[in-house]
């Protein structure tokens, strides 16, 4: 697990048991989903449609053997679930608003009876942007509820009226990889359900997740030329298990997110003069699109290595690229490149 996410859930955890600590509990804890849930927000935004219904760990052991739509389909099913049907009592967040029509689900299960090529055809039939606002909105209305909670009400148990409840909402299959959940969960008081499907469920789901996405954009880069058009490497980028590269679908290069129509400038601009990079481009030294534009700390960098690539060719580049991460240690390539271009440059060529 996750070293940090882990000392944070074990930290809420100890709050949580104590009276005097337990609001700061609950205001942590939704802190801490807030910063899972950001996690959730990166991958939707970023990827393209195909990737959330690939199995790249397809027979493998574990949370990752599943698909990013189904990921989150489950992890808030199981939310929705726990916190309307068994702790609020109310209608579940996928029954109201539309939610189960836009996001053209073909179940209302929490999906644990699915396995392999299931979960691939049941992800493909999902309205990813749907059911990230469904996620949303159940994430939401479970901070409500966790903030409403008084410290007594966390020692409540559940009756056999909740369990039968939980069998009529028809939420949990029959299936046996899925109906153990209800007694499970009805074995649990409030806080056994905070400390599993509110927080630790998540952190094992979305770490998957994470797993899932890293293994995509290493699945793109393969055969694609790593030399990024605006001149970076991307076989040396700090970004590279967010990002396939700019060369790929899987581009989530942080200016090309932040574009119009999620287009980096530099990459538009190429392939509007027909060019393989701004390396090829007469331009290149005086340029401020994208990547180069001023306020941007690692424009010169970026200059200069487009500028070594014309120079010294792709294969040289990516030599120096290894042997400069190699000798210094850093993150982004400015740190040792500065921001004089024609510094930056000079550096390159002397390693
Ligand atoms: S962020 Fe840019 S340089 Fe890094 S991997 Fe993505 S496209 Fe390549
Ligand atoms: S004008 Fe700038 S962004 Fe466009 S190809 Fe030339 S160097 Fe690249």
């Amino acid at each position: 697990m996750n070293k940090d996410w882990s000392e944070k859930n074990k930290e809420i955890h100890v709050l949580l048991s104590k009276e005097a600590t337990f609001r700061t509990a609950i205001q942590k804890l939704i802190e801490f989903r807030e910063e899972l849930f950001q996690q959730i927000t990166w991958i939707v935004e970023g990827y393209p449609k195909k990737a959330f219904y690939q199995l790249p760990f397809a027979g493998a052991k574990g949370y990752h053997n599943k698909t990013l739509a189904y990921s989150i389909w489950h992890i808030f099913r199981i939310e929705d679930i726990v916190a309307h049907e068994m702790i609020a009592g109310d209608e579940q967040i996928l029954f109201r608003d539309d939610h189960l029509n836009t996001i053209a689900s073909p179940i209302i299960t929490s999906g644990n009876e699915l396995e392999g090529e299931e979960i691939v055809e049941f992800s493909k039939k999902l309205n990813v942007q749907r059911l990230y606002l469904y996620a949303k909105a159940v994430k939401e209305s479970t901070d409500q509820l966790l903030l409403q909670l008084q410290y007594k009400d966390i020692k409540r148990k559940f009756t056999e009226e909740t369990r039968q409840k939980l069998i009529e909402s028809k939420c949990i299959s029959e299936d046996e990889n899925a109906f153990w959940l209800i007694d499970y969960w009805c074995g649990k008081d409030i806080k056994g359900l905070i400390q599993m499907p509110f927080s630790r469920h998540w952190i094992m789901h979305i770490e998957a997740m994470q797993r899932i996405k890293n293994r995509l954009c290493k699945i793109a880069r393969k055969g694609a030329d790593p030399t990024a058009i605006c001149g970076l490497s991307c076989d040396h980028c700090f970004l590279g298990e967010w990002c396939g590269g700019c060369r790929t679908e899987y581009n989530v290069c942080s200016f090309a997110t932040c574009s119009e129509g999620r287009i980096c400038p530099n990459v538009k601009c190429c392939n509007e003069k027909n060019i393989d990079g701004c390396y090829e481009c007469g331009e290149l030294e005086n340029c401020e699109k994208g990547f180069f534009v001023p306020s941007n700390d690692g424009a010169g960098a970026a200059r200069a290595q487009s500028l070594f690539i014309r120079k010294h060719g792709k294969k040289e580049f990516l030599k120096v690229q290894t042997r400069v991460h190699d000798r210094y240690d850093f993150q982004k390539v400015q740190e040792i490149l500065g921001q004089d271009y024609k510094e930056a440059l000079n550096i390159l060529e002397k390693n």
